[in-house]
């Protein structure tokens, strides 16, 4: 059996997630990319390397991730990777919707990038293929295979929703057949088109598992799927009492690049355009105030302040209004180290 543990905060490493363009041959149904906020440029390989150039002072303690959109429909994404290990970035990922496009698999070695990062949604092609749309199921498993024929490493991205979550005890073989290296559990978050859906005038239901599904569902099946000897990381989510919250854009490194020039240092504040820095001339320089670090001081008893702005029906309070527990910060994670 494994244990988990709650991944500290540190400062040591930076994490860089590098939207490298925003266009994508799919439009599932939660996409978190908002074109109004991301815009619709894809960065020439020129403004790549120089943005890159920004982070590369601490290249060895930077896992730096290449997102979109779909990042293999850029058609410079080799030599992105190429390039990015040139200078020394401690570990490269590509985070792919699966359809791995312009034969990329073919243009980089394993050498090159320490994994390739799957998409599903679901453990069967007829709950994923309708949240990311008909034929994503199939692709993706014949890409994560294809991968790993070709020797990459690979990791699975199961984004947890009311409309997924009773397929989470499917995943464990579906897993271990695909070869899977590292699982990770994601939490759907009120942002893109999931929080269009919730403010249109005829809203649907938030797809936000409750407290005690997530509690009653992911821990026992990360413990499952950690005993296969696969990795699994999974939000925390839910603070138990006594535990210290704390927010990463205080304590953390954690960079989110748009191709606009935006930079975010918390996912959830990248509906809004409160990002803390901006690329100018391909210099990284502080954006104007009010900005998220405004929100990153604030101290409230519900935890992450923009978790209450954004998403607040997860908060359950009691007969005298005080929340029962606090909301950790979405970059919050537990880890349970594959061992079988
Ligand atoms: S694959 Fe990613 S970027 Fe593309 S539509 Fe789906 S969530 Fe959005
Ligand atoms: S999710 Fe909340 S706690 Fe985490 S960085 Fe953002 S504002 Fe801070």
């Amino acid at each position: 059996m494994t244990g988990s543990q709650t991944v500290a905060f540190s400062k040591n490493s930076t994490n860089l997630f590098f939207h490298i363009l925003t266009k994508c041959n799919l439009a599932c149904r939660h996409c978190y990319i908002n074109p109004t906020q991301h815009g619709k440029d894809r960065l020439p390989l020129s403004t790549i390397k120089a943005w890159l150039g920004a982070f590369s002072k601490n290249s060895r303690s930077t896992n730096l991730i290449f997102l979109g959109g779909e990042p293999s429909l850029h058609p410079d994404l080799a030599a992105a990777v190429k390039y990015a290990g040139e200078r020394g970035f401690g570990s490269i990922t590509i985070d792919t919707n699966g359809y791995l496009f312009g034969d990329i698999l073919s243009k980089i070695t394993p050498k090159e990038v320490d994994y390739f990062s799957f998409s599903l949604d679901g453990a069967t092609r007829e709950t994923n293929d309708g949240l990311r749309g008909q034929g994503s199921y199939d692709t993706c498993l014949d890409g994560i295979r294809r991968a790993v024929r070709h020797g990459f490493k690979t990791s699975l991205i199961y984004t947890v929703s009311t409309d997924n979550i009773h397929e989470l005890e499917m995943m464990p073989p579906l897993l271990e057949n695909l070869k899977i290296n590292r699982f990770f559990i994601q939490v759907i978050g009120l942002r893109g088109k999931a929080a269009l859906e919730i403010n249109e005038s005829e809203p649907v239901a938030s797809p936000q598992v409750t407290r005690s599904q997530w509690l009653d569902t992911v821990p026992g099946i990360a413990r499952l799927i950690a005993d296969r000897g696969i990795a699994v990381t999974y939000p925390k989510v839910f603070l138990e009492p006594g535990e210290m919250f704390e927010c990463a854009g205080k304590v953390a490194d954690n960079y989110f690049v748009f191709p606009n020039g935006r930079v975010y240092r918390c996912p959830l504040c990248e509906d809004f355009p409160i990002h803390s820095l901006c690329f100018q001339e391909d210099h990284l320089v502080p954006a104007a105030r009010l900005n998220e670090q405004d929100f990153f001081e604030l101290d409230i008893p519900e935890g992450c302040v923009m978790n209450k702005l954004i998403q607040p029906r997860n908060i359950d309070y009691d007969e005298k209004g005080v929340p029962e527990y606090k909301i950790a910060c979405c970059l919050l994670k537990e880890e349970i180290n594959g061992a079988r």
